[in-house]
């Protein structure tokens, strides 16, 4: 194979076969591009497909991966290397080797919003409102990345919330072992304790996977790591690539650390750098550079571009948030008319999931297609929720959330107080609510016509465990949503006859998702292409149909690792970019690494724009433009008015502190 579209250092990344191999480098400079070339340089070397395996950080990235590095002409998942996410390979790794951590078949995987119903059904005596419900399921997952247990984290509890944090860790760990039930965290954490505890199925995994790659190194969290060292401790190939100015899931629980910790851990590491940018023109590439110098580095890092300076960068000041949106879908026509640009070039990126809203009814009033991504909207819908749930209970009738979802979905006269005395009673016997069903000890704690009614529950229940046997997946949800009659439910349930037909059109949406889950995958039953289905779900619900031809709208998270011709960064405001909780320089930094992230996804054109004033919490105010506008290069801006307006620290803390006394006086609690 010749490498001639590689530039000399990613060549030696490629061909470094014989040490581990870290290369460092900033945005755009093909670090991606030497992951997928150099998996197909290790078949050229003799390794097998199945023996390769390169990590991506999104199902979206590993599906384009995957895209890169099929041969023409080939179909399906078993021929070819392994790419998916880290929270994938664990699972693969469960669904074989779970019995071995006293889980049964047909475990059950749950999202975050499953994890806090879980939490909230033990948690009222201790934190009751969702707030603290919401910091607690963060707390207990940085615990389970960190590998502290219930116990350990009770002993270093800083605080009474949190140690009652602590406690609720405890009753819950036993909670999704009583589900037969893991969480996200556990889709790493557990095959690490598995490793860890039995030499023998980790020399299996190692035999296994010969080679491992790994992209967005930066975002790997404690437990990842870990991961990936146990896997390669034997001498396994590792080749990770990386940027420590793009690390911008700390909240997570990523450590940038890491890359540092592969030097103690490797010392034969290669490290190679990468300077040359592909991507951005050099006025864009200028901006990201001038932004990131503000931050410190774990590594010093120079990029250059050998593309030319290209258009100044834009600087769109608008009255409020409505012209923002406006002017940017007016501009995005203009754009893809006059460069005849393909509009899924084009991307809106902005700092938090709300915020698309605006954008996407100006691009609808404008009559521009566009397609949101990163979001969960389709899985969160009720009807995808509510047959996602049977589906579950199917598999797992220890599922308690599933069950609680769904035992009086359809209506089966199901109360409040039924579910009250279940639930108490299977509390009691520590069982789930689906074993407490069948025990003759829940009858006396009802009154016959509420036992019937969950015996009626439970038969069906059991009904369509069988059912499920003897169907692949696809046909078994058709014929689930049919038996439900779940679609005159939804007539008599939805306000009106549109939103039931776009229930109708999810479903069928569903329906078509799970036969294209099954089609590549060996094994078509329902639990299998179950456990994959809520991992989509939990980590990116976009949509695995080709990329259709509309604007992209995402996240700057969820844009890490993408590039497009035409970036506009929006909500470039202060308390929005850097966003309003981050405060302590540490907090600011990272907000400052996803403001590169987003600057660095250009490749000819990016606009920054901000709104003077913005509705919120129904109130107008009066916005900054983003601190980190002053800290772009002024010669390579253009439409920068902004200068004169920018307000001193000093200045900008009279006015916040005049606008909390503006707060105070409507509450009443003036002083
Ligand atoms: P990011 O940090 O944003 O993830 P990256 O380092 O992974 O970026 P890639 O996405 O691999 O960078 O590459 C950026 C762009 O540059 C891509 O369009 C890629 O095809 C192109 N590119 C990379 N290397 C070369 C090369 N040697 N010659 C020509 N184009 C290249
Ligand atoms: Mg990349």
């Amino acid at each position: 194979m010749k490498l001639q579209d590689l530039n000399p250092p990613q060549r030696r990344a490629v061909q470094c076969i014989d040490r581990p191999c870290l290369v460092l480098a900033g945005a755009g400079s093909g670090k991606t591009r030497v992951i997928a070339r150099k998996i197909a340089w290790l078949l050229e070397q003799g390794y097998r497909p199945g023996q390769v395996c390169a990590l991506t950080f999104t199902n979206k990235a590993a599906r384009e991966m995957q895209q890169r590095c099929r041969p023409p002409g080939r179909k399906g998942s078993g021929s070819g290397p392994r790419i998916s996410t880290f929270h994938t390979l664990g699972l693969g790794i469960l669904q074989r080797e779970a019995g071995h951590l006293g889980y049964r078949r047909g475990f059950s995987i749950m999202d975050a919003r499953d994890a806090e119903t879980c939490l909230g059904q033990l948690a009222w005596r201790e934190v009751a409102d969702a707030d603290n419900l919401r910091r607690a399921r963060h707390r207990i997952s940085r615990w389970k990345n960190d590998f502290i247990d219930p116990a350990a984290a009770a002993a270093a509890a800083e605080d009474d919330l949190d140690a009652a944090f602590a406690r609720l860790y405890a009753e819950y760990q036993q909670q999704l072992q009583a589900c037969n039930a893991m969480d996200f965290d556990d889709l790493i954490g557990l095959p690490v304790r598995l490793f860890r505890a039995e030499t023998e199925v980790l020399h299996r995994w190692q035999n296994r996977i010969r080679y491992l790659l790994v992209d967005e190194y930066q975002d790997t969290s404690t437990s990842q790591y870990e991961l990936i060292r146990l896997l390669c401790r034997a001498g396994n190939g590792l080749t990770v690539v990386g940027d420590d100015d793009q690390s911008i899931y700390a909240w997570r629980g990523a450590r940038p650390e890491n890359i540092r910790l592969l030097l103690d851990d490797f010392p034969d590491l290669e490290v190679i750098k990468l300077e040359q940018n592909y991507r951005s023109s050099g006025r864009i590439l200028r901006a990201a550079n001038h932004l990131i110098a503000n931050n410190d580095h774990l590594f010093d890092k120079q990029l250059w571009s050998a593309r030319g300076d290209g258009d100044p960068i834009r600087v769109m000041p608008c009255r409020n948030g409505d012209d923002e949106a406006s002017r940017i879908a007016v501009d995005i026509l203009a754009r893809a008319m006059h460069e005849a640009l393909p509009l899924r070039r084009i991307a809106i990126l902005y700092r938090s999931n709300f915020q698309s809203r605006v954008y996407e009814k100006a691009l609808r009033d404008h009559s521009i297609p566009y397609q949101v991504s990163g979001g969960q909207a389709f899985f969160e819908r009720r009807e995808i929720k509510d047959i996602l749930a049977y589906l579950r209970l199917t598999v797992n009738p220890d599922d308690d959330p599933a069950l609680l979802r769904i035992v009086n979905t359809p209506r089966r006269e199901i109360g409040a107080s039924t579910i009250r005395a279940l639930a108490g009673y299977a509390a009691e016997r520590h069982r789930s609510l689906g074993a407490a069903l069948g025990e003759i000890g829940l009858r006396e704690r009802l009154d016959r016509r509420a036992w019937l009614r969950l015996q009626t529950f439970a038969e069906l229940i059991a009904e369509l465990r069988i059912a499920a046997g003897q169907a692949d997946a696809m046909t078994f949800c058709r014929e689930l949503i049919a038996h439900l009659d779940y679609r005159e439910w939804l007539d008599e349930t939805s306000g009106s006859r549109k939103q039931a037909e776009a229930a109708y059109e999810n479903l069928d949406e569903l329906i078509s998702w799970i036969g294209n889950l099954q089609a590549s995958r060996d094994d078509t039953g329902l639990e299998a292409t179950l456990s994959h289905l809520s991992l989509m779900s939990i980590l990116d619900s976009q949509n695995a149909k080709q990329e259709q031809e509309a604007v992209q709208l995402m996240t700057l998270h969820a844009s890490k690792g993408l590039e497009f011709a035409k970036v506009y960064l929006a909500g470039f405001e202060d308390d929005c970019l850097p966003h309003h909780h981050s405060r302590d320089a540490v907090a600011i930094a990272e907000e400052r690494r996803l403001a590169y992230v987003g600057i660095t996804r250009a490749e000819s054109g990016l606009t920054l724009s901000y709104a003077k004033t913005r509705q919120r919490y129904g109130e107008l105010q009066s916005c900054d433009p983003s601190r980190f506008l002053y800290e772009l290069p002024e010669a390579d801006l253009d439409g920068a008015e902004h200068t004169a307006s920018r307000l001193s620290d000093d200045e900008r803390e009279q006015r916040d502190l005049a606008r909390f006394a503006d707060l105070k006086a409507l509450l009443g609690t003036a002083d």
